[in-house]
């Protein structure tokens, strides 16, 4: 295969992918004139979501899963002074609402089968704290790049010591684990809906619970805490975090091709694996028995931090976006005095590793001439 240098337009790490219908459901908004923070679009959205996830679970639509966090942080009763444990190897978002709470984090490092939160260090970290006199008052656990955390073994943790876990499921929309959806595992699951998400309203998330008190809870939260009364009353502390019905009408139209979108994610991981998988310097994270990845982003390891470096430079030149796994938070300049337990997993992992494009609207063509290319820094 020769590798065509004439310019090529850029090919995006995970871009958006409209469905068809979200613009009629936006036009619907304008021609009612719900164009406000509440509407028929915010209630369709959210029963699309619970329909989806688990028609058990409550979803109160949020204007971003950053939002949802600190909401669900707070509704499990986190504050000033409190200790969080939260999975190092994620995104800044899992972590950012603890320090909007005042509380403390405590990050606990990976394991190895789906490069989330280690059960091992997590159990070793709260006993840790315990043993200090600070026992964590919640677990965010995150189902990184579409990858389902160890569900069964996190769960009797968090019911052993009877600490509840915040599901970070922003990147795991349509993954499962042994047919059961992320979202409806931890005491609330939170969901994100920011344009490079596997489905997008452009900016959005939502908070997923069993518990339909911590729905009704959020969405008094995130409306500015308004009591029942004629006038402006407020006896708590509230937000300006609802989702607006313009958005929602994006999120319902995209709701309708969520499995598609899925499918299409899971086509361009199975080409990247097909056509690399073979090379010995190149690995991928495959799914253990019972898990089910959406696979929002293919991510590969390589043999060296200076080899990744190499693809991603021969990549950036022929116009296409990569990205560096994520730096753990504990190697974070703005997290790197609070506790951690690690063992070098995301370390390594961030060292050596690369997401690749992986939106369901790549063409083809381009995957293959990303493989062709990633072939030329290897052979
Ligand atoms: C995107 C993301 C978030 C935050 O969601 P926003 O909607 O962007 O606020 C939180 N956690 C993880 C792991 C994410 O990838």
């Amino acid at each position: 295969m020769s590798l065509n240098t004439s310019i090529r337009s850029k090919v995006w790490l995970s871009s958006p992918h409209m469905g068809g219908n979200e613009q009629s459901y936006v036009k619907e908004a304008f021609d009612t004139n719900w164009v406000a923070p509440l509407g028929p679009n915010v209630d369709q959205f959210e029963k699309a979501i619970e329909n989806f996830i688990d028609n058990n679970v409550y979803a109160a639509a949020l204007s971003s899963g950053t939002a949802a966090i600190h909401l669900a942080l707070e509704l499990l009763g986190v504050s000033r002074g409190d200790e969080v444990i939260c999975q190092s190897f994620t995104f800044s978002a899992s972590a950012n609402p603890i320090m909007y709470l005042g509380a403390t984090p405590v990050f606990v490092d990976s394991e190895k089968d789906t490069w989330n939160i280690s059960p091992e260090l997590l159990k070793q970290a709260i006993e840790s704290r315990i043993a200090n006199g600070k026992k964590p008052k919640a677990i965010v656990a995150v189902h990184l790049y579409g990858m389902p955390y160890k569900i069964a073994e996190i769960k009797e943790i968090s019911e052993y010591y009877d600490i509840p876990v915040v599901e970070d499921s922003a990147e795991a929309l349509g993954s499962s684990y042994n047919g059961v959806n992320c979202g409806s595992f931890g005491a609330i699951g939170i969901l994100s809906f920011n344009g490079n998400k596997i489905i997008t309203t452009s900016g959005g998330g939502a908070l997923v619970s069993k518990n339909e008190d911590y729905k009704k809870r959020a969405v008094f939260l995130a409306t500015q805490a308004r009591d029942e009364a004629p006038h402006y009353q407020h006896s708590a502390v509230g937000y300006n975090y609802r989702m607006s019905n313009i958005l929602a009408g994006i999120g319902r139209g995209q709701m309708e091709v969520l499995q598609d979108r899925v499918n299409a994610r899971r086509f361009v991981y199975q080409t990247y694996f097909d056509q690399l998988s073979h090379l010995k310097e190149i690995e991928f994270l495959q799914e253990p028995t019972g898990y089910y990845s959406n696979r929002w982003l293919t991510c590969i390891l390589t043999p060296s931090f200076e080899t990744r470096e190499e693809i991603r430079n021969v990549l950036l030149e022929h116009n296409i976006e990569s990205r560096p796994l994520w730096k753990p938070m504990h190697l974070q300049p703005v997290f790197e005095k609070y506790i951690n337990f690690s063992n070098g997993t995301s370390e390594d992992l961030f060292n050596r590793g690369l997401c690749l494009p992986s939106g369901s609207n790549l063409n083809i063509e381009d995957v293959n001439y990303i493989i062709a290319l990633i072939k030329t820094v290897i052979s």
